[in-house]
């Protein structure tokens, strides 16, 4: 069995005690990875304090050749990692090779990113002091803690750690416990990559070693992807330190399907939206409004699509739906199947845990419809292949009630009016929305929420920004 190590100043460093990884599908033990003391995590840190004396007076475009290194030896991994996603976490094989795609993408781009930024070094900014010259430059924020859930391992790691790396910060990374093998072949990336030791270490652990971490007073930033409740507790902890604190948390989010939409285009992203991942995706559209004349047509073509969807092996190259991501998982959403029983909620398909001969981890493609807006099941995030649906009759309900949410990460709007999209768009209180597509994220774009979905945005250049530091130079001129 695969014994995974922490990866500290280079080099695989034992801990005391290891826990078990298990393979959701057939609950085979996988591997076993290391539960993290406060002395690991202290090491971690000063390993990565030290390193970050020199890797910080890099310059961006040397750091970005790195990126670019680690993005080919990723490359050179792409099966081993995408198998290694989807026997730890359950996700379809052909789901878990977009996800390394996607990696693959965000470090070429920070790598891209980061060689533009030298010139924008040192900029001069104008003011009405003659006598003086007042210059920026960026830096980075120093060491930052990484911490990542289960649902896009080496997804969610790219996206913190390509741009952690760009700006010149050294980081220590803690991924979730659920999928700690997926992200074990980063050290020896690293390695590969002639990365200097000490730039990324990573620690394994549950929540006790994140909260170590959070905590470690050498610890400048915190960059958490993962539950609001989690996210919450992160806030309280780094508080009092003041420290810099990016937050990517859960979801509750929309699709709006108007009367005027492509209901093939509907069916496909209504379907995408929710199913993609078994529903354990953040911006799952896990919140149906479709518009009352067009509704019965729409629930009639996602009722015969769902028919053709049963959760199976996910390393089965036709898997669309695997197991959910272990146990606590599992139970979790089944609570919520018994929730819409005791709540009265009219199961359109599904509402049972899938049988199975093999998994017990199963649950079936499940539609409520007519669910009333006091509903915990339509108020409350699942995180699994669970759809809720209502009906609306005008444009402004539809924004209501989309809106009437303490989340805000995300919303699809399916209509062939621009203009009608374009306005809903604007109304809906949400940081990513797409608009007659699929949900495609970008490295480009900026990803983060509103209201309990987060702060902060990941990717792009705004990716880059949260971890530097403005640092304004003024003297005088001519000096
Ligand atoms: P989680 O909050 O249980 O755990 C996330 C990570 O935090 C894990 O690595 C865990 O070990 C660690 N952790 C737990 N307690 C901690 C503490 N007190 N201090 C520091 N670290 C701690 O979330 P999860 O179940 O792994 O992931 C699912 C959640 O993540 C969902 O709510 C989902 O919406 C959210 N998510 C959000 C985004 C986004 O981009 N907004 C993306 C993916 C997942």
């Amino acid at each position: 069995m695969t014994r995974i190590e922490n990866y500290i100043a280079g080099e695989a460093k034992p801990v005391e005690a290891y826990a078990p990884s298990f393979n959701p599908y057939n609950q085979e033990t996988i591997a076993e990875y290391p539960l993290s003391g406060a002395a690991d995590v202290d090491n971690a840190v000063a390993s990565a304090n030290r390193a970050l004396r020199d890797w910080r007076r890099l310059s961006f475009s040397q750091r970005g050749e790195y990126l670019d290194r680690i993005a080919s030896e990723i490359e050179k991994r792409s099966e081993t990692i995408a198998q290694a996603i989807t026997l730890s976490g359950g996700k379809p094989i052909s789901e878990a090779r977009f996800d390394v795609l996607d990696s693959i993408d965000c470090y070429r781009y920070y790598a891209k990113l980061a060689r533009a930024q030298d010139a924008q070094q040192n900029t001069l900014v104008e003011t009405e002091a003659d006598d003086l010259s007042s210059r920026t430059r960026r830096e980075p924020v120093g060491v930052v803690a990484l911490i990542t859930p289960w649902n896009f391992p080496t997804v969610t790691t790219s996206w913190k750690l390509a741009p952690a790396l760009a700006a010149g910060c050294a980081v220590v990374l803690k991924p979730s416990e659920i999928t700690p093998l997926p992200e074990s072949y980063l050290a020896e990336i690293c390695a590969a990559v002639e990365l200097p030791a000490g730039v990324v270490n990573i620690t394994y652990g549950a929540g006790e070693t994140g909260a170590e971490l959070v905590r470690h007073p050498d610890v400048r930033k915190v960059s958490f992807t993962g539950s609001t409740e989690t996210g919450g507790r992160i806030a309280t902890a780094v508080a009092a330190d003041i420290k810099n604190l990016s937050l990517e948390l859960g979801g509750k989010s929309s699709i709006i399907v108007c009367e005027d939409a492509d209901l093939e285009l509907a069916t496909s992203a209504v379907i995408g939206g929710i199913f993609f991942n078994n529903g354990q995706i953040c911006s799952a559209t896990s919140r149906l409004l479709v518009h009352e004349s067009i509704a019965p047509a729409l629930l009639e073509r996602l009722a015969a699509e769902v028919a053709g969807m049963k959760p199976s092996d996910p390393s089965a190259e036709d898997s669309v739906l695997g197991p959910l991501a272990c146990r606590a998982q599992f139970d979790k959403v089944s609570s919520y199947l018994e929730v819409a029983k005791e709540e009265g909620l009219n199961a359109l398909t599904g509402g049972n845990a899938h049988a199975h001969p093999s998994c017990k981890l199963m649950i079936e493609p499940t539609i409520y419809t007519d669910v009333p807006a006091s509903s915990r099941l339509w108020n409350e995030e699942i995180f699994g292949p669970v759809l809720c649906c209502r009906t609306f009759s005008s444009d402004e309900e539809a924004i209501r009630e989309a809106n009437n949410c303490e989340y805000g990460l995300a919303a699809t709007i399916i209509s062939s009016d621009e203009a009608r999209a374009d306005n809903l768009a604007f109304e809906l209180e949400a940081g990513h929305i797409w608009i007659n597509t699929d949900q495609r994220v970008l490295a480009e774009t900026s990803w983060g929420g509103m209201k309990k979905s987060g702060i902060g945005r990941e990717l792009g250049p705004w990716g880059l920004a949260a971890f530097t530091e403005i640092k304004h130079i003024t003297k005088p001129s001519g000096v």
